[in-house]
């Protein structure tokens, strides 16, 4: 299976002044953590990290051993501009792809070979949680429009799973038609495709404030 890894953000809401892929956790770095997982995941065979130019020589320095293991791939000014790069630096060989956040340090390599075996089965898998708090639609002024039926909400996380010609496709309408999105299951969900969720957990967060620093670092204690 082949994995790429968007890791070109530039961490303005963590406040770090550089991309937080860098800043340490345990000794290490973000990005250490995650693509040392996604290498331990027997399914995976192939890796390819999206970063920004100006970030590669740290993100690879950061990552040891590791990065040559990994394929550097230069990332966009947006994250759906980040996948397509990725996406069209893929060997031609590549049929399926996964796609997982950086940010997201804490995933263990079953879930990764979880993904990639549904995966098999299905044209696009993304993984996901049961949503628990009582969520809110709110208008511009800030006041609330609607409730949705929690029985029917998931957060959706990363690794999220696709054929990689469907998944280039979906890519190319988005540039056509002007859509952006934060995810790439919603390019599928635009065009009418199918997406299979798989129930992940609540310990895959993705790092994106000075809290979740201090959550990881309880997380990756107990591992
Ligand atoms: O900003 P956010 O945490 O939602 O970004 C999700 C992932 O996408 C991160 O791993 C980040 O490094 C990556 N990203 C990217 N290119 C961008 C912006 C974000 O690869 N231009």
């Amino acid at each position: 299976m082949h994995v790429l890894i968007p890791a070109a953000g530039s961490g303005s809401r963590m406040k770090a002044g550089r991309n937080k892929l860098l800043i340490e956790l345990e000794g290490e770095s973000l990005i250490f953590w995650t693509i040392k997982s996604i290498l331990s995941a027997s399914l995976v065979s192939w890796v390819g990290i999206i970063g920004q130019p100006n970030d590669k020589e740290e993100l690879l320095k950061s990552v040891k051993n590791f990065s040559n293991k990994i394929k550097w791939i230069n990332g966009g000014d947006t994250r759906q501009k980040s996948v397509f790069n990725g996406l069209n630096s893929l060997p031609s060989t590549a049929e399926k792809v996964l796609i997982h956040d950086g940010a997201r340090c804490l995933i263990g390599p079953d879930l990764i070979n979880k993904c990639a075996s549904e995966l098999e089965q299905n044209d696009a898998v993304i993984l996901a949680t049961k949503v628990t708090d009582t969520i809110k639609i709110v208008d511009n002024r800030g006041y609330v429009k609607e409730t949705p039926n929690r029985q029917n909400l998931w957060a959706a996380q990363t690794p999220q799973g696709f054929l990689v010609k469907r998944l280039r496709k979906a890519h190319e309408m988005a540039i056509e038609k002007n859509w952006t999105v934060t995810d790439d299951a919603s390019l599928f969900e635009m065009l009418n495709w199918q997406v299979k969720i798989i129930e992940g957990n609540s310990s895959n967060i993705k790092i994106t404030s000075p809290l979740d620093l201090k959550i990881a670092k309880l997380f990756l204690k107990d591992s």
